[in-house]
């Protein structure tokens, strides 16, 4: 068994995806709207598509980007739907007419102008950031610390833990400010009736500017979300900015230039709009077509959202933001195949992106349909690091797919859509809700979704705490499975 030494970039890869598991703040980037901060947000295509367009993330976003989102979330065909869910009539009926009588209850019960809802949204999102400032402060603490752990003595030495533990407090002060600040944000938004104030605005503009033929709720809509969308972005703008060009650069991790910088910001505004407007005009055309029973529909649709997504990304997205190669012959090739082989993983194509362009941080993952995958290796990986630490790093990933946890990723997020959707439905007539944030008469289905998000945002937090509970133990199911990975559970920034 080859000894494995450690980088400083890899020592904090290792301790990145142990941040993101512990669900530490810190590690979301500035261009990370709260709510995606749920783990299981990535899934919820539809939902960011609607609700936090033009935050498309392009492959080289600082958090779980959606390029190993969906890579994890591989095997669609093992996901078979429930059989009362498919048919209209049998047995399914009744299960249809009781759950028609709960949303019916329970909508009744919770449109009620006594509950104070705008105080209730306020004072649980501010009791969730006390929460999550505390558990970064204590990751800080974890940071400060002088001397290397007693596992890691034998991987990494003293200059490379300082430098490692100086990145992680640099990125506890970044998350720290950009943290209040996307809060205070929030806050505003809440307290000074923005939504409101903006779908009027949205209402003149249309009346003045648009055809005929585009009047109508759905448009109006879409110019809404995508008019705060690019607020959103802009005030995010120079979060990002500091994030690359000083926080990364002083590590030495930054490896791309303003222009690079910017043009990638184009075309993930570029690509917002391409897939939110379609995506977007359906998911409204849908509840509004489909009635009591849309976030059946809905659901289906999310689904098949999710599907195109993962057949699409690697064939339409990643080639506009990388290159990618076919992995030169040689002894990593025959390495990876032999794993492959050894694994019964279905390898169709062995890839290289070329990451370095900018970061110096290493990733691999795999992506594609259950039958036929990619591996894809960064060239940063491969650059510093022997045949076997790559074996290993993959033979963890691929024991991943070997315990089925893509499956199960993918059925527990199904699951998880169904119950957002579910519940939408019986928040979308909430007469108390809208009223709570001014609006009166006029109840759009979009507003109605934002709202409903706001609502659910404590729930979001029992999610992901559950969420990260499990996919710590999957983690260590996928180490214990890479024979070479036994000392360290070393994973890849993105890759889970
Ligand atoms: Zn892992």
């Amino acid at each position: 068994m080859p000894s494995l030494r450690y980088s400083l970039s890899d020592y904090i890869a290792l301790e990145d995806t142990l941040d993101l598991s512990l669900g530490d703040p810190t590690s979301s980037s500035a261009t990370t709207p709260r709510n995606s901060q749920i783990v299981l947000a990535n899934v919820n295509w539809v939902c960011q598509a609607m609700n936090s367009v033009g935050n498309l993330r392009h492959p080289n976003e600082e958090t779980a980007s959606l390029s190993t989102e969906l890579s994890h979330m591989g095997n669609l065909n093992h996901f078979h739907m429930p059989h009362h869910l498919t048919t209209r009539d049998g047995p399914g009926e009744h299960n249809m007419d009781f759950l028609r009588r709960l949303i019916g209850t329970t909508a009744s019960a919770l449109d009620n102008p006594a509950i104070p809802w705008k105080s209730l949204i306020i004072t649980f999102a501010l009791g969730e950031y006390a929460l999550e400032t505390y558990l970064s402060y204590r990751q800080y603490q974890v940071l400060q610390r002088k001397h290397i752990p007693a596992q890691l003595k034998q991987e990494i030495d003293q200059k490379t833990f300082d430098k490692s533990q100086a990145y992680g407090r640099s990125k506890f002060w970044f998350g720290l400010v950009s943290g209040a600040w996307n809060q205070a944000k929030s806050l505003a938004v809440i307290r000074y009736n923005v939504y409101p104030a903006l779908w009027a605005v949205t209402g003149t503009w249309m009346l003045q500017y648009a055809p005929g033929f585009l009047q109508g709720e759905i448009t109006r809509s879409l110019v809404f979300a995508f008019s705060y969308s690019f607020v959103e972005t802009a005030l995010g703008l120079p979060f990002s900015y500091y994030y690359h060009f000083y926080l990364e650069e002083r590590y030495g991790f930054n490896k791309q230039t303003l222009k690079l910088w910017l043009t990638d910001l184009v075309k993930s505004q570029a690509l917002s709009l391409a897939f939110g407007i379609p995506l977007g005009a359906a998911f409204l055309a849908i509840v509004q077509r489909t009635g009591d029973t849309f976030f059946l529909y809905l659901w289906f649709f999310a689904l098949a959202v999710q599907l195109g997504a993962i057949t699409l990304y690697p064939l339409v997205i990643v080639p506009l933001f990388n290159k990618l190669t076919p992995l030169e012959p040689g002894l990593l090739k025959e390495r990876v195949e032999a794993l492959a082989q050894k694994l019964a993983f279905p390898l169709a194509e062995l890839r290289v992106i070329d990451g370095s362009k900018r970061s110096a941080h290493s990733n691999a993952y795999f992506t594609g349909l259950p039958w036929k995958k990619t591996i894809v290796l960064y060239d940063t990986l491969i650059a510093k690091s022997s045949v076997p630490e790559v074996e290993a790093i993959l033979a963890h990933e691929l024991g991943h797919w070997k315990m089925g946890h893509t499956t199960k990723l993918l059925g527990i997020s199904a699951g998880h859509l169904f119950f957002v959707f579910g519940l939408f439905s019986v928040f979308i007539k909430n007469g108390s809700l809208y009223e709570a944030f001014g609006f009166g008469k006029e109840r759009p289905i979009i507003i109605g979704f934002i709202l409903f998000n706001e609502v659910l945002s404590p729930t979001n937090a029992v999610v992901k705490l559950a969420m990260n509970i499990w996919t710590r133990s999957m983690e260590f199911q996928a180490g214990r499975s890479s024979s070479l990975l036994l000392v360290l559970h070393l994973d890849w920034r993105y890759t889970g």
